[in-house]
């Protein structure tokens, strides 16, 4: 049996028929922006994450950009961001013109480690944001105390943790603002781009409004230099289809992770994911962690299982911020990280079989890296558990 790491179609076969009518009924209505499936989307995924405002956008890179322009941040100001995620909360800063600070990884939950934030703030840094990287929440009491003890508004990344939660209550209804992305392949996703940023602040909520379109509520009336950023009328349909599942999926996610996590345990030289006590994970990733992980791979694709790596390049060793930042050896955590995780198949539609087919493929890849001398040779700290090699003051 192959298992590939993602299958993009199971979700749109197991959902044809609504699907089809979503897109039916707006094709006939003659609305397709900023229309009534946007107003009712909108007031749904508020009511799901248990927030007064949704305002939904053209992409999650969007929705965090335009979260920190709601809050005023731009040129001048800093941004502490984790060094270990998606290069894309990154991005979404760089387009505010503020300048993304990277913080290094905690090693267990490889969210960013709140240990390290003092050290970061300057008197230009403005905001925090936390990614819920994986589906994993971060540490969020930690993240506000010091924004707290600071001045700086709490801005989520929660573009992997749709329905997640944080000591119980779901993520977004604590900060000023978190973002939200529906790219096809997270947790909630649409057949094309979207995002959202939820929020209480009915005066964020407002700016939000006008910068997805151009400044303008009113027809012709710009208060503002807004965008041209919205989620469309089609989109926002399909989400309505798919958001009364989202929970029902998650937990089909969380019985795969389970599986994993028991079936999987204590295989030796591989990391598993650890869950914090304060989590409610949505596992829109299943990341193992490995000293040789690009063998392992390879071993894995070998028996059909597929797997990729999320992310090969921490975003400071990346070209796009080769010169604005500093380079090699600056976030250690976080390149040591991105060599040596793993991403496994996960998602609502993988079959028991798929599952059986995983773990009796990653019990064979391990046991022939054991095995082979080659191995051993070419990589004379492997087989230790990564924690073990990391220096106890990184
Ligand atoms: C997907 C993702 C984004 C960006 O969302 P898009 O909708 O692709 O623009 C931002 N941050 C993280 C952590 C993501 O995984």
């Amino acid at each position: 049996m192959t298992v590939p790491f993602l299958d993009p179609g199971a979700a749109y076969a197991e959902l044809r028929d609504d699907i089809d009518a979503a897109v039916h009924r707006v094709l006939t209505s003659g609305r397709y922006l900023l229309g009534p499936e946007i107003e009712a989307f909108e007031a749904e995924y508020a009511a799901y994450c248990g927030t007064r405002h949704c305002v939904a956008v053209g992409s999650g890179c969007d929705a965090l950009e335009l979260a920190l322009r709601a809050l005023d941040i731009g040129p001048g100001h800093e941004v502490i961001v984790p060094a270990h995620t998606f290069i894309a909360t990154w991005l979404a800063v760089s387009a505010t013109g503020a300048v993304p600070v990277a913080v290094e990884p905690d090693e267990r939950t490889y969210n960013l480690d709140p240990a390290r934030l003092t050290e970061a703030i300057t008197p230009r840094t403005r905001a925090i944001i936390p990614v819920h990287l994986y589906g994993q929440p971060a540490d969020l009491d930690a993240v506000q105390a010091v924004a707290r003890r600071h001045g700086l508004a709490v801005v989520e990344d929660a573009a992997q943790a749709h329905g997640a939660r944080y000591r119980g209550a779901r993520i977004g209804t604590r900060t000023t603002a978190t973002a939200f992305s529906f790219y096809p392949g997270k947790n909630l996703g649409a057949l094309g781009d979207g995002g959202a940023v939820i929020t209480d602040d009915e005066a964020v909520a407002r700016r939000l409004r006008l910068l997805r379109n151009y400044g303008s509520t009113v027809k012709y009336r710009h208060e503002i230099k807004g965008t041209n950023s919205r989620l469309d009328e089609i989109q926002a349909a399909v989400l309505r289809v798919k958001l009364p599942l989202l929970d029902e999926w998650n937990a089909r996610r969380a019985a795969v992770a389970r599986r994993y996590l028991t079936e999987c345990a204590g295989l030796p030289g591989v990391t598993m994911p650890y869950v914090a006590p304060w989590a409610d994970p949505v596992w829109h990733l299943f990341v193992i962690r490995s000293a040789r992980r690009d063998r392992l791979a390879r071993r894995l694709a070998a028996r059909g299982v597929g797997t990729l790596v999320h992310y090969p390049t921490p975003p400071h060793l990346s070209p796009a911020y080769a010169g604005s930042h500093p380079g090699e050896g600056s976030c250690p955590r976080a390149e040591r990280i991105s060599d040596e995780v793993l991403s496994l198949p996960m998602g609502p539609h993988l079959s028991e079989g798929h599952v059986d087919a995983v773990v009796a493929a990653l019990h064979a890849a391990v046991r022939e890296q054991a095995d082979d001398p080659s191995d051993r040779r070419s990589a004379p700290t492997d087989g230790d558990p990564p924690d073990a090699r990391a220096p106890a003051s990184a």
